[in-house]
């Protein structure tokens, strides 16, 4: 049945099967085998591992393959110098190979997995043949002088299926039979068909041991040996002078490096041991490149190394104003701060967590505040970190360990006391792997943070006098202890009057000396900045301005060189040559007043943006149907506004019988973005009105509350996001609850003067503010019908049109 069968990345094993469970590594170097691994790495790590008939063969086609093999998950790769790599992979079960669907970029296949078999009957057969297995193992170890699977290994096996595999993986004995193991499905069988290969190489064994005893007492054999060695060790002599030597002074360099080291003696004692452990395993063994590759990562920190600071609120004050347009607040909270440090400078400092929308500037103003500082500047992005590991290190032991990224960035920085910024603290994931939170909670914890220890490292390192600066959209999912140890200051979305003053001081100054413009060679006027501001983006930050602001200057550089032009300007009507068609059009903006449709705002990690609402109202049963990926608050909300509609449908004029006799469709557009809070509450109301009466919702106004079964209109969250959304959105007016008063006060001047607000703690206050009921022919109830028989005008009269003239 083909849906059975799994799609994989395939390699194609050469002198080598893989069995289920089994752990082990082994090396690839097949640019399609390469290119396999990769493939799989990129998904869930599932990779078909097929041994080819012939280990000669470069290029295997399917003839070339056997048909049973094992799916694997790969835990580690390693790459190595010349393209090679070395992967650790745990086998997972057998499978059959159905097809091979691509050779090429990687060989892909159709597989079937074949599920391990529970034999539940042949119960002493079944211990028969695992104690037939012990002896034979423990027989082959002696044959082998204890070399082989020792018998604590195999007694750990219960199931003999399983001991089968074991076996077939560990034991030497040629490949074509490990293979015929793999693919005997039935575990009884696979273990008796283990005992024969088993009896056959201890039968070889032994005949060999008699052989060697004969020849033992040969001297010619040994004489001829010893001749043999002597001969080598005089070559490897000749050849090796030089190395020894290198390896020498190799070693004496080391030796140096650590005794200098001004580090603890804890470090610089395991250091001499690993140091003693190369030695000893010879600098050109693999094991020797791991220990080298250790000694490198941990002499490469900054131990000891520390940068003059510079704590002056003055200096500091100047550059955040020279970097930085506005953001009063921000910066005199950073003042304080660095204040508090230049009178204290010993004092723990609390970690600055700075959130906001994207591109309002948080990690421009932490490049600043290191500048400020005079400390060295190291960045590590969270985004998407799941792993443990990824934070403190992977153990020394696995196979291409690294240390994780606080001590990389360490090494980076250069110096022991850097700023550490530490981006997108919000978007850390937790997973099975372990929780890289509290690896984090404790490098940032002041109290445990001067001895912080990576676990490739193993070495404790100094990270007390680093200064952590974090950003984040939201404190919503920071993990509170983490959101704890941080002093939050908030960053806002930008008005067009800021984004201005920034584009024409900051934005456009640095893309002209990027793009290697002189100032007089390219204007751009105030209008056209404008322009661009309100056509080509809309956005909380000035990201995609400065990437327009960019696109501008790559056009003008074009005209510089192409045309010989001395100057290039740039006027309003000719930005589309420049940009392209306009993206946003402000004609677009002002909306018709339109029946069923209101326009709501929200507040999102990205900033504020405008939410629409549509209702339909249709005949039917009575159903509220919510769509558009709407969490429960939010479905909530609109069963509160369906309570205070019904509780006013007389006064509202419509028929106090619709929730039995309509349905109403309540949608929410851009489903694939979830929704929820309570903030939409009077626009569903408002919106639910309008489609049951026929009054049209006015299109310049935008609205957000929170709304209770009675019809009261309660404060919300993030009101000064959400009225520059409603801005951007060419809404001129604004209705916010009344309890929101106060946050008037917050909101920018230019905002306030550009809006008109209005204030509502019922929705009653509102309804004619909202809605336009011009026009509208209000629900009257149908006349007594006279006689038995329905009249044609009756019938008319329940007509849906009539009831609703739109
Ligand atoms: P975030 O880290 O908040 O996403 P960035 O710091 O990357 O944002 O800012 C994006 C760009 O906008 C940067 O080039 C930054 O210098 C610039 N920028 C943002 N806010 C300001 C401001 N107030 N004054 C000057 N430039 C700013």
């Amino acid at each position: 049945m083909t849906e059975n069968f799994e799609k994989l990345p395939m390699i194609a094993l050469r002198g080598l099967s893989v069995f289920p469970a089994m752990i082990l590594n082994f090396d690839i170097e097949r640019p399609i085998s390469v290119a396999a691994l990769d493939q799989a790495m990129e998904g869930e790590r599932r990779i078909f591992l097929l041994a080819q008939r012939d280990a000669d063969i470069e290029e295997p086609e399917e003839r070339d393959l056997y048909h049973i093999g094992c799916v694997a998950y790969v835990r580690q790769i390693l790459r190595m110098p010349g393209g090679a790599v070395r992967v650790l992979v745990e086998g997972k079960s057998r499978a059959q190979l159905n097809r091979i669907i691509a050779m090429k970029p990687w060989m892909e296949a159709a597989v079937e997995l074949i599920p391990e078999e529970a034999d539940l009957e042949h119960v002493r057969l079944r211990e028969a043949l695992m104690r037939r297995t012990r002896g034979l193992v423990g027989h082959m170890r002696m044959l082998l002088q204890g070399n082989g699977p020792v018998s604590g290994n195999v007694d750990g096996y219960r199931d003999p299926g399983a001991l089968a595999d074991f076996l077939a993986q560990n034991m030497h004995i040629p490949h074509e039979k490990k293979q015929t193991i793999l693919e005997t499905v039935q575990p009884l069988r696979r273990l008796e068909k283990m005992n024969e290969f088993l009896e056959y190489e201890i039968e070889v064994l032994e005949v060999e041991s008699q052989l060697h005893q004969k020849t033992q007492g040969r001297m010619m054999a040994a004489h001829r040996e010893s001749i043999l060695r002597e001969q080598m060790r005089t070559i490897q002599q000749e050849l090796g002078m030089d190395e020894e030597q290198e390896a020498e002074s190799e070693y004496d360099e080391y030796r140096s490096k650590i005794e200098a080291l001004p580090a603890s003696d804890e470090v610089k004692e395991k250091l001499r041991k690993e140091l003693s452990r190369l030695n000893h395993q010879g600098m050109g063994s693999s094991e020797g490149a791991v220990l080298r590759t250790y000694l490198d990562k941990v002499l490469e920190l900054p131990w000891g190394k520390y940068t003059e600071d510079d704590f002056n609120v003055e200096k500091t004050r100047r550059i955040l104003d020279e970097d930085h347009y506005g953001l009063q607040k921000v910066k005199e909270r950073i003042l304080e701060f660095v204040a508090v440090k230049q009178l204290a400078p010993d004092m723990k400092g609390a970690i600055l967590c700075l959130v906001g929308p994207p591109g309002t500037g948080k990690t421009s103003i932490g490049i600043s505040i290191a500048r400020a500082m005079g400390r060295k500047l190291s960045r590590i992005s969270l985004g998407g970190v799941h792993d443990e590991a990824e934070i403190r290190g992977h153990r020394k032991t696995y196979v291409g360990a690294m240390p994780g990224r606080i001590m990389n960035a360490m090494a980076q920085a250069g110096s022991a006391n850097p700023v550490l910024l530490l981006d997108e603290v919000d978007k850390l994931g937790t997973d099975y792997r372990g929780d890289p939170s509290s690896a984090l909670l404790e490098a940032l914890d002041s109290e445990q943070n001067y001895a912080f220890r990576d676990h490739y490292l193993e070495v404790p390192f100094d990270l007390s006098n680093v200064v952590f600066i974090t950003t984040a959209n939201t404190t919503s999912s920071i993990p509170r202890p983490l959101l704890d140890r941080m002093e939050v200051i908030e960053l806002s979305s930008y008005t067009d009057e800021e984004k201005l003053h920034i584009a024409k001081d900051h934005l456009l100054p640095k893309q002209r000396e990027k793009h290697g413009i002189k100032a007089r060679q390219l204007r751009v006027s105030d209008a056209a900045l404008r322009a661009v501001i309100t056509g080509w983006t809309q956005e909380s930050g000035v990201r995609t301005l400065e990437r327009e602001l960019g696109a501008i200057c790559r056009k003008a550089a074009v005209r510089l060189v192409e045309e010989g032009v001395p100057s290039v300007t740039v006027p309003v009507k000719e930005l589309e040559s420049f940009l392209g068609v306009r993206k946003y059009k402000p004609e677009e903006k002002r909306r018709e007043d339109t029946v069923g449709l209101a326009r709501g705002l929200a507040w999102t990690s990205v900033g504020g943006v405008t939410l629409d609402v549509e209702v339909a109202v249709i005949e039917g049963t009575g159903m509220l149907r919510l769509t558009g990926n709407l969490g429960e608050v939010m479905k909530e909300s609109a069963a509160a506004g369906m309570g205070y509609i019904r509780s006013r449908a007389e006064l509202l004029g419509i028929d106090p019988a619709f929730h039995r006799t309509k349905d109403i469709l309540v949608h929410f557009p851009e489903g694939a973005v979830p929704k929820d809070g309570p903030s939409a509450g009077i626009t569903m109301t408002l919106a639910m009105i309008s489609a049951l009466t026929g009054a049209r919702v006015r299109g310049n106004i935008a609205m957000t509350g929170e709304i209770t079964l009675r019809g009261r209109v309660l404060a919300i969250g993030g009101l000064k996001e959400k009225t520059m959304a409603a801005l951007r959105a060419g809404a001129d007016t604004v209705i916010i609850p009344k309890e929101n008063e106060p946050d008037l006060a917050e909101i920018d001047q230019d905002v306030r003067a550009r809006l008109k607000f209005i204030t509502a703690s019922h929705i009653d206050d509102v309804l004619h503010l909202a809605l336009d009921f011009t026009g509208v022919r209000p629900w009257r109830p149908e006349p007594k019908p006279q006689n038995l028989m329905p009249a044609a005008p009756a019938e008319l009269d329940r007509s849906p049109e009539r009831t609703h003239p739109n």
